[in-house]
């Protein structure tokens, strides 16, 4: 098993879309903002998306690859000498952006947890409304 992997469904043991939810709905890829679930694509077991891992693991992936990336372009100016405005420092940091949100879109899934919908729970599941686009 590997270390970090994707959920799965507690019954038939399916790779869940978990990810595809995260990465369309999640507010800025940080957390999802109401209660979410996600259907099986085997079993159609109605499961929802327990988050708090994930919530911190993306808070984490932040910090510290927001720090990293402010780190490394620091030592450049500091250590290495090079000469640089903060304009500079800054737009030198901003194509370490998108790596960033990959690495979230990819790391922050994989902390999150499914449990059995609750009896009278209220859940919504957007990778079914519209068609399964999740309007989107
Ligand atoms: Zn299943």
């Amino acid at each position: 098993m590997p270390l970090l992997s994707e959920p799965r469904c507690p019954k038939c043991d399916s790779v869940l879309p978990v990810a595809k939810v995260w990465s369309r709905f999640a507010y800025r890829g940080l957390s999802l903002q109401e209660t979410t679930g996600v259907r099986c694509p085997v079993c159609h077991d109605a499961l929802v998306i327990v988050q708090g891992r994930a919530v911190i693991a993306s808070m984490l992936v932040v910090l510290i690859g927001g720090g990293g990336l402010g780190a490394l372009v620091a030592f450049c100016r500091y250590v290495l000498g090079w000469p640089m405005s903060d304009v500079t420092m800054v737009l030198l940091m901003l194509p370490g952006v998108p790596f960033l949100m990959a690495a979230q879109a990819w790391i922050v899934p994989r902390f999150c947890r499914v449990r059995a919908v609750g009896p009278a729970e209220v859940v919504r599941f957007p990778l079914d409304e519209r068609g399964g686009t999740g309007g989107i």
